[in-house]
């Protein structure tokens, strides 16, 4: 139900098809479980879409941020949570664009393949939160290698990932001009960091979402891990920022959609007081406000993946389109549970499973607050407040 056809048609029922043979009750258990959808990242992943956007040189599609926006629209459109593997999308722009040949060699093909996943990045930390050039964890080089030291929080997909794209500080931050320099990214084979250095603790929380706690003890990274120039790793991990940001837009887009369908024909067949709900405008107009901004968000998504694509600045449209996918997602959300009524509630109909899903992105991987902040200052040139 979109009012815009685009020229994806292909990409949407191919992936839509894959996801029919996971339905509802597929997610609805594993959320249950709290369980890690294995079965259907493995089908996404042999079905080649978990490549989409590495080369064909290296064994991948060679797609592009628009077309893989389309595979995570899906995935959620269907009722799936691309939370679950969506980090593989985002981390693999840095490696694309920052890595050297010799790494991208090393490791493409093995992602490209299966055999490898690259689904988490280690950049929040407890301590600083959102103010990302304040992170205290320390990479210090000794040779060959690389020693980190620090604590990050929130670092998703751990366990169901063999690499993990890290930020951390090579420069103090009293010794450079600028507080985005002297960072830098680095890859990390995650079981060999778990036997030497790194100790992952989980989080239990609201979202079936698997996230944790990581302490760096002397981890020894090798220097060749180091990915770019040492000290230019905040400007790279905005690149990857971005491609989550946008990539996340369409996941709520997708979101949306769902709820809109769920309620629209919930609505039509519920008979309260001797007629269907739904001819209630009580009822209709805040379904109809949600597909309205569903919509609209959906065409800044393609505005952030179109620049993004031609290797354009899109900082405003990646922050913009998360901004409006998610609050319009979360107005979708809002509507659908509302309309329910008790039966909202009820595990058995999904809403409140997707519900929770999707106000995660009210908070992450960015909060609301702070892209009104950037657009404030940024765009409007308003004074700086931090
Ligand atoms: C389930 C989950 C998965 C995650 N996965 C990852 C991951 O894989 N990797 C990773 O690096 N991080 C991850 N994160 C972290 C996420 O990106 C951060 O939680 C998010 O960026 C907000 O940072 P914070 O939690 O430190 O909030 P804080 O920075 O402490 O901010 C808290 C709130 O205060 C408000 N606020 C803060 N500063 C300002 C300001 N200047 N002006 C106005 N309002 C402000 C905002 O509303 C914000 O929501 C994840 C988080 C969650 C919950």
């Amino acid at each position: 139900m979109s009012t815009t056809q685009d020229k994806y048609q292909d990409i949407r029922d191919a992936v839509r098809a894959l996801c029919a043979e996971y339905p509802d009750e597929y997610f609805r258990k594993v959320d249950e479980k709290r369980a890690y959808p294995e079965e259907f990242v493995d089908a996404l992943t042999k079905a080649g879409w978990m490549a989409a956007l590495i080369p064909q040189e290296y064994g991948g599609s060679g797609l592009g941020l628009t077309e893989a926006s389309v595979i995570m629209e899906e995935v959620n459109r269907a009722g799936g949570n691309s939370g679950a593997c969506h980090g593989q999308m985002y981390n693999m722009n840095t490696l694309l664009r920052h890595g050297s040949k010799a790494q991208k060699e090393f490791y493409l093909p093995k992602i490209a393949s299966g055999e490898w996943r690259l689904q988490s990045m280690g950049v929040t930390e407890p301590t600083t939160g959102t103010d990302t050039t304040k992170i205290k964890t320390t990479a210090v080089k000794k040779g060959d290698r690389y020693v980190v030291n620090g604590q990050k929080v929130w670092i998703s997909r751990i366990q169901h990932s063999d690499f993990m794209i890290l930020l951390a500080r090579t420069t103090p931050l009293a010794d450079v001009k600028k507080k985005s320099e002297g960072l830098s990214i680095f890859m990390v084979d995650l079981r060999q960091a778990e036997k030497s250095g790194m100790t992952v603790r989980p989080i239990l929380n609201m979202v079936n979402h698997e996230t944790n706690e990581l302490f760096f003890e002397n981890l020894e990274i090798p220097a060749e891990n180091l990915i770019g120039e040492e000290g230019q790793g905040f400007k790279y991990i905005l690149d990857g920022l971005n491609a989550e940001r946008t990539l996340i837009a369409a996941e709520c887009i997708g979101d949306g959609y769902w709820f809109i369908d769920r309620v629209s024909k919930y609505v039509k067949d519920r008979i309260v007081f001797g007629r269907p709900i739904g001819q209630n405008q009580g009822v209709q107009f805040p379904i109809a406000e949600a597909y309205i901004e569903v919509e609209a968000a959906s065409l800044m998504r393609w505005k952030a993946c179109e620049l993004f694509d031609a290797h354009q600045p899109c900082g405003a449209q990646a922050n913009m389109a998360k901004y409006l996918a998610a609050k319009a997602s979360w107005e979708a959300a809002n509507a659908c549970i509302q309309f329910h009524g008790g039966f909202g509630f009820a595990c058995e109909y999904d809403v409140e499973r997707k519900f929770r899903e999707t106000r995660l992105y009210q908070v992450a991987p960015i909060s609301t607050n702070l892209i009104l902040s950037y657009v404030a200052e940024h765009i409007l040139g308003l004074p700086r407040s931090f």
